[in-house]
């Protein structure tokens, strides 16, 4: 397989993953990296890390952007590194780990991929140890990276990645908070707060967003999908939630987790 990294801005780089669409980063320091999310199990990370040797040979740090199994059961293949993340993410991760894994081991063999049921089966739950509650600043190799917790969205603990780039631009990582290619997953979110979550992201968005999954946008995309969320809650706020932007299966889970 090709290494697949898309630079995004100077030294900055974006893998984006048949499996499941899934984007994962990349900011390459003098003498050090950051990998943003593992992907699902250690097959898969094994796959991202000879990735990035062919970018860099520097030591990693580790973020993940938020507790689902697809950003980061593959976190134990990159250590001993730091993993770094919100607190609520390593709690949701320890509390939820085995939960997912068994949701999307059933998915799998269901749909008849038992070779990636296998690995998801076997894949550690390591959860982030650097634990961040609303913001933290990394030196990686010389270059400022922020690790930001906007408010909740995706999940109750989605951290949120600006990375310095040329001029007075920035790359921001923003995990599953935004979501290009397919409707927001409302599976574990918070509909009610989500559009002010991406409110503060569309105001300091400046320059590429990279999603949890789809293609690289920008703050005019941030800010059209979060007209989007607001459409979501007027909807069902009504009690027509066949008038909101997404489909009905999607509008059905957004409804249960109104509050
Ligand atoms: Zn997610």
């Amino acid at each position: 397989m090709s290494p697949g990294w898309q630079e995004v801005g100077a030294g900055i780089f974006v893998r984006r993953h048949a499996e499941l669409d899934l984007n994962c980063g990349l900011v390459v320091g003098d003498g050090a990296c950051l990998v943003v999310d593992t992907r699902s199990h250690l097959g898969e990370a094994a796959d991202l890390i000879a990735a990035v040797r062919t970018v860099t040979p520097h030591p990693w740090t580790v973020v993940n952007t938020h507790a689902h199994y697809d950003h980061c059961f593959g976190n134990a293949a990159f250590r001993p590194a730091a993993i770094w993340g919100l607190r609520g993410c390593a709690a949701d991760l320890a509390a939820t780990g085995e939960l997912q894994r068994a949701d999307v081991v059933r998915g799998l063999v269901d749909s008849g991929d038992q070779r990636t049921a296998d690995l998801v089966a076997c894949a550690p739950i390591d959860p982030p140890d650097s634990l961040v509650d609303d913001v933290a600043v990394l030196d990686v190799g010389g270059r400022e990276v922020t690790l930001l917790f906007l408010g909740r969205g995706h999940t109750g603990a989605d951290l949120v990645v600006e990375v310095e780039a040329e001029g007075d631009g920035t790359v921001v990582f923003a995990g599953d908070l935004v979501e290009e290619g397919a409707p927001p997953a409302f599976d574990d979110a918070f509909p009610v707060e989500w559009p002010a979550t991406l409110g503060r992201l569309h105001a300091l968005a400046r320059g590429p967003v990279v999603p949890g999954h789809g293609a690289v946008v920008d703050a005019a995309f941030v800010g059209a999908q979060r007209e989007e969320l607001l459409a979501v809650l007027a909807a069902l706020r009504s009690g027509r939630p066949e008038d909101g932007p997404y489909d009905a299966e999607t509008m059905a889970t957004a409804a249960a987790r109104l509050r």
